[in-house]
């Protein structure tokens, strides 16, 4: 493991951090298993209540200078961490791998993100605009500008173990916020390498020690700062199950949550689609990562008369599936995260088969040589009724449903009819079907797409979606927003005191 050293991860690791400094940690230990081949990567100490003040406190401090750097001078910041994560991109990569049990080019594609926003939220730096209004009283001028909240709480999941921290940091801090992050307790070491890699930089530039928390642990840790008053944002990406537990906090004190949480993606297969293209997106979007991406495609929804051409073509594409070692480039599937992922893609597949779901493509684990860690799946394709309540729900594992519709309305419909929103696409080359799916009558999706899959996105559009996946947008256009509280100012340059709506007052 040689990618270990250059992130000077030891075989203990303390999982508190104020950014510049590692602090000692007083909660339970983590160990960090590969899912790739079981072993045990290394060892992190996890954050107590204790902790979590020492981090909070150095994190208002920090504040109270580092919104007061001009926010270009910010962005020069944001700047050199992109060059340190250029240079350590590599053994990044190959931890995220190797942790998570994403592909290796899935590893360095997750290091290039944030090496992306990175570049984003540095030209950002020099923009962060508000408007100006012509005011209706005379000599009056009227504008908005936009302030920095203070600190921001980050929770993050495993699936994206480092770049959905730094589309959050990156466009927080150039805002003029300071973050905490607590990241997902199955991929403690990818939190831990980021913080070595970022402090370097913020030492080296005397950036105040607190504006990079972090805190790592279980889900109390996501507890407290959801509960916490002293954080005027959270931020939280994973399922809707735990945005529902933080959304419901986080209101219950009147702060804002941005919610960033479950998918449930289709594809809408027209008869007017290139084929090719439709497969090749389709499979991807429903293999990579091994199933585990928000915006993975879980649900085909095919014309009738293409269906089984569609279907013949899928079952030829996953005979050449290679299960295996994800930092093995040959390989097009890794692991699930671990054994808990695992049963939960089997229990997915017994109430499929019990709701009269039919394999064409059988599931099942895999043991014996290579399959070590009992964390590898079959990516799996079963035929469905789109009112099956497992069709409903997000398995976080490689299991494709096919659907059968005749007119666009329904394929619409069955698209729409689950109680998730993020990503959507339709394979069509016509262009009437293309546009009614990306109207108002179309799908209902915080990302829609015409013949491009539902899997990943690029960082310059604001990522998220509707529903249960939260309504939160983060990562490009305008979504630096949510990090900014919006300031109406007027200023009077006249010498008298006119009211708005021409209200007389005489004194
Ligand atoms: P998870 O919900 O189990 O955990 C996510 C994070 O939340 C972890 O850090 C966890 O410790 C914390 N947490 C759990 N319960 C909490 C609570 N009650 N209060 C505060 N924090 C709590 O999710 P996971 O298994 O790590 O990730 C997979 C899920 O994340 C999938 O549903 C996937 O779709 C979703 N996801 C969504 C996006 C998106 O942008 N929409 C991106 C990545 C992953």
């Amino acid at each position: 493991m040689d990618f270990l050293a250059p992130l000077k991860i030891e075989a203990l690791n303390s999982g508190v951090s104020t950014g510049i400094s590692s602090l000692p940690a007083h909660g339970e230990i983590i160990e960090s298993y590969s899912p790739v081949n079981g072993k045990l990567i290394a060892t992190v100490k996890s954050g107590d209540k204790s902790d979590y003040e020492t981090v909070i406190a150095k994190a208002q401090a920090a504040f109270t200078e580092w919104r007061t750097w001009p926010a270009p001078r910010r962005g020069e910041i944001v700047r050199q961490i992109g060059e340190a994560l250029r240079t350590y991109k590599e053994p990044l990569g190959k931890l995220v791998s190797y942790e998570m049990g994403k592909s290796l080019q899935e590893g360095y594609g997750e290091v290039q993100e944030m090496i992306d926003i990175c570049d984003f939220a540095v030209g950002l730096s020099r923009q962060l605009y508000g408007l100006s209004m012509h005011s209706e009283r005379p000599a009056h001028r009227m504008y908005e500008q936009w302030h920095p909240l203070g600190i921001v709480g980050i929770i993050s999941a495993f699936n994206f173990p480092v770049a959905v921290w730094s589309w959050n940091s990156m466009l927080a801090w150039i805002c003029g916020n300071v973050c905490i992050w607590k990241p997902s307790e199955k991929t403690p070491l990818c939190a831990v390498a980021c913080h070595h890699i970022i402090s370097e930089v913020l030492k080296r530039n005397n950036v105040p020690d607190g504006i990079n928390g972090m805190v790592i642990g279980g889900r109390e840790v996501g507890e407290w700062l959801s509960a916490d008053a002293r954080i005027p944002l959270v931020s939280a990406t994973g399922s809707t199950r735990m945005g529902k537990a933080v959304g419901a906090t986080v209101g219950a004190r009147l702060g804002r949550a941005l919610l960033e949480l479950g998918g449930n993606n289709a594809i809408i297969i027209s008869k007017y689609a290139d084929l090719d293209i439709a497969i090749r997106g389709a499979v991807f979007g429903a293999v990579g990562t091994a199933g585990q991406r928000c915006t993975t495609t879980r649900r085909l929804i095919i014309h009738e008369e293409v269906y089984d051409s569609i279907k013949d073509k899928l079952l030829a594409a996953y005979k050449q599936l290679r299960i295996g070692n994800p930092l093995d480039e040959n390989n097009h599937v890794g692991p699930l995260i671990d054994k808990g992922a695992v049963s939960g893609y089997q229990k997915a597949l017994e109430a499929c088969k019990k709701e009269g779901g039919r394999f064409i493509v059988e599931g099942g684990v895999l043991d014996g040589n290579g399959y070590e860690s009992g964390c590898y799946v079959k990516p799996c394709i079963a035929e469905v009724e789109p009112h099956f309540k497992i069709v409903e729900q997000e398995t976080f594992a490689p299991i494709l449903y096919l659907m059968k519709y005749t007119t666009l309305d329904e394929a619409i419909a069955i698209q729409n009819g689950v109680p998730q929103g993020l990503s959507s696409s339709i394979m069509t080359l016509n262009l009437r079907e293309a546009e009614q799916f990306l109207s108002a009558m179309g799908s209902d999706c915080g990302i829609a797409n015409v013949n491009i899959g539902t899997s990943g996105a690029e960082i310059g559009g604001a990522f998220g979606g509707e529903k249960e996946t939260g309504g939160g947008r983060e990562s490009g256009s305008d979504a630096w927003k949510a990090y900014m509280r919006r300031q109406t100012n007027t200023i009077n340059y006249s010498t008298q005191l006119p009211l708005a709506q021409g209200i007389k007052f005489h004194v």
